[in-house]
């Protein structure tokens, strides 16, 4: 089942969205060499009490922290920890959502750590270009495969894996909502999108190929070639004049 979101309900997603984006924008100041993950989500936390919304991610299916960050050839789902010391060069994805009156936003960017390579800015481009390719096909009378198909037609451009296993999703009184929004795919197929449906699109994206395994600790998925991988997402409603993003602040 594939919910429609009324006006009212969309405005209280606004209300998530504008925190996720506030969140986001701050730690994404906070990102430089010799900062750890573990300080960048304490941030997060912090920062949830201030604006007295609830962090959507800690505790989900036993997630241990408010923010998913994954560094380099972790692509998501990376567990922030005191250990993990941010390094010049390093690209670091930051993963986030909170809800407020139990509606959700969820959104993700990936960053460079001081000056890095021109491969990894390289790659952080073009995730985040993909993004919007994908969010411009949020329009009613589209499907959802025009969405993956979209990102993959972009992203392969330039000899990069898109990660199968993970994907968007629907998203609303609940973090993760009908319909799965795979990030490939054949254009024209798939469940029809309407007015007041709400995705969360976020690409997931490998300088080498698209094969991922998660690590022991049951969470943090990586590469299995060990290159770098980039991630981002929006919270995008769809409306009557096109997409919306919804986590922007
Ligand atoms: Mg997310
Ligand atoms: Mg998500």
């Amino acid at each position: 089942m594939v919910s429609i979101k009324s006006e009212r309900e969309i405005n209280s997603m606004r209300k998530a969205g504008a925190a996720v984006g506030q969140i986001l924008d701050e730690m994404c100041q906070m990102v430089k060499p010799g900062i750890t993950t573990w300080d960048l989500d304490r941030y997060a936390e912090s920062r949830c009490k201030d604006l007295k919304v609830v962090p959507a991610f800690k505790g989900y299916h036993g997630f241990p922290a408010c923010v998913c960050i994954s560094v380099n050839d972790e692509v998501v789902h990376g567990i922030p920890s005191r250990k993990k010391v941010l390094n010049e060069g390093d690209i670091v994805g930051l993963d986030f959502g909170v809800s407020i009156d139990g509606w959700y936003g969820d959104s993700a960017r990936t960053v460079p750590v001081g000056k890095v390579s021109d491969e990894a800015q390289k790659l952080i481009q073009v995730t985040r270009e993909s993004l919007y390719r994908g969010i411009e096909q949020c329009r009613e009378g589209n499907r959802v495969f025009d969405i993956g198909y979209a990102v993959q037609n972009f992203v392969e451009q330039h000899g990069y894996g898109v990660v199968r296993e993970f994907v968007g999703h629907g998203i609303g009184k609940a973090l993760h909502e009908d319909p799965q929004v795979p990030n490939y795919g054949s254009k024209g197929k798939g469940l029809a999108l309407k007015v007041g449906m709400v995705l969360a699109i976020e690409p997931m994206i490998n300088v080498g190929g698209p094969a991922v395994k998660v690590l022991s600790d049951g969470w943090t998925a990586v590469t299995v070639d060990r290159s770098l991988s980039a991630h981002f997402e929006h919270t995008v409603a769809i409306t009557q004049t096109g997409p919306e993003i919804l986590t922007v602040f």
